[in-house]
This record gives C-alpha cells, sequence and structure tokens, in this order.
C-alpha cells in the first residue's frame, strides 16, 4: 500500500510540473513581461541616442548614407523596416515594434544600420 502511494504521489508531482510548465508566460506575468515590444505604441523618436547611433530614420530615403554606406548601395536601397527581420506589422498603418527599439514603433518605411533580411 505505501509503494502505491509513494507512486502516486510521484506522478502527481511529475504530472503537476510539466502541466505548470506549459502554462504560457504570457498568462503568469502579464503581456508587460515579454518586453516592452509587445506592448509598443510610442513612436521611435530619431533623436532617441540608440536610434542616432544607429542612423534610423522614419523615412530610409532620409539616412545619412556618408555614415552608414550600407544604404546607398543599390541593395541598400531597398532595404526598409518593413522587410527587416526585427520588424513586426502593427495594427497602427505604416508602423510597427522592432525588436532592436523595445518600447517603441518605427516607421515601415524607415532604416537603421542594424538591418537584416526577413526570411520570409
Ligand atoms: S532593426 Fe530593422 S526594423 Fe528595426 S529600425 Fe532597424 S531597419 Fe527598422
Amino acid at each position: 500500500m505505501k509503494k502505491e502511494q509513494e507512486i502516486s504521489r510521484r506522478k502527481f508531482i511529475s504530472t503537476t510540473t510539466k502541466a505548470v510548465a506549459t502554462i504560457p508566460v504570457v498568462a503568469v506575468l502579464g503581456e508587460g513581461a515579454l518586453g516592452e515590444e509587445a506592448a509598443a505604441t510610442a513612436k521611435l523618436d530619431e533623436s532617441n541616442p540608440t536610434a542616432v547611433a544607429l542612423g534610423y530614420k522614419h523615412d530610409a530615403n532620409d539616412v545619412d548614407v556618408d555614415r552608414f554606406a550600407k544604404r546607398a548601395t543599390e541593395e541598400g536601397k531597398q532595404q526598409f523596416c518593413d522587410n527587416c527581420l526585427h520588424y513586426k506589422p502593427s495594427d497602427e498603418e505604416g508602423w510597427g515594434p522592432c525588436a532592436i527599439f523595445p518600447g517603441f514603433n518605427v516607421a515601415a518605411k524607415g532604416w537603421c544600420n542594424v538591418w537584416v533580411k526577413a526570411t520570409t
């Protein structure tokens, strides 16, 4: 009898542990726990120090190509936030969160020096 109780307790603990492990983090901690990206609503200011350092502009045509020659190439001229790996579309047309600027939306037709081709 005691052995059966031991096995039953082990099975309960094992099952409970697996069940808890499958609860989405968001359900426990809320969307804010995933970082500001999930709740981004503010538009990134071009004067944000990180934006300045990375050459971010709302309009990719305004990028300082003397500083960021990558954008001056023929390939570079096809680079925009909305075809960058780090960009996610949002409900606000023309704007969306970017993994590089947590908490802010960037312009779909913007650009910064971290641009990486989206895989899809
Ligand atoms: S990382 Fe990509 S999506 Fe984010 S600002 Fe730079 S170019 Fe735009």
